[in-house]
């Protein structure tokens, strides 16, 4: 099972990928886990990737793709895995593609869509900012993370849809409903 998690910020994918690490026993790769470990450990990529974050914008696809290529070519991966927060643009998207050929994987199986309307999504978020105090959880950066996921990533629904991968699950209800209903369209 190879899954990518599609979904604006505030979405679910996070807690949603989490109950599919334990339901199919394969890795979760977050981008932005991955992003927020370097920034947390200081190093020369983290300190790059920060300023960028915490304006609401997308760190450099090389930056990115390199964290994905590196994950992905470990042992536990070549079982499959879910993707959350990658691919978010057309490019990373074709670039993946490209990968899973160049280390002999299957394609994509699923993108699962987790649909919320804007206004959810900022509501969720305003409280996430309450609670967890991430730097990129303030009003105006959150708006500009829907407008990125709106312009940049949500056009991968065709990207994948072409490719007659998507599922649409509504992401309204409580985290056990949403992931029954993900695993029943898998
Ligand atoms: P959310 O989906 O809640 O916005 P993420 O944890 O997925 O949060 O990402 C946080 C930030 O990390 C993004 O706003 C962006 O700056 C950066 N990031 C994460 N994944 C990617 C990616 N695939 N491409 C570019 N930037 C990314």
């Amino acid at each position: 099972m190879r899954i990518i998690l599609l979904g604006a910020p505030g979405s679910g994918k996070g807690t949603q990928g989490e109950k599919l690490v334990a339901h199919y026993g394969i890795p979760k790769i977050s981008t932005g886990d991955a992003l927020r470990a370097a920034v947390k450990a200081g190093t020369e990529l983290g300190r790059k990737a920060k300023a960028v974050m915490d304006a609401g914008q997308l760190v450099a696809n090389e930056i990115v793709i390199g964290i994905v290529e590196e994950r992905l070519g470990q042992d536990d991966a070549k079982k499959g895995f879910i993707l959350d927060g990658f691919p978010r643009n057309t490019a990373q998207a074709e670039t993946l593609d490209a990968m899973l050929v160049r280390l002999g994987q299957p394609g994509i199986s699923r993108a699962v869509h987790l649909a919320v309307a804007d206004e959810e999504i900022i509501a969720r978020l305003l409280d996430r900012a309450q609670k967890e105090g991430r730097d990129d959880d303030k009003e105006d950066v959150i708006r500009h993370r829907i407008n990125v996921y709106n312009a940049e990533t949500h056009p991968l629904l065709d990207y994948y849809g072409k490719q007659g991968k998507v599922v649409a699950v509504d992401g309204i209800g409580t985290m056990d409903q949403i992931f029954d209903r993900i695993v029943a369209t898998l």
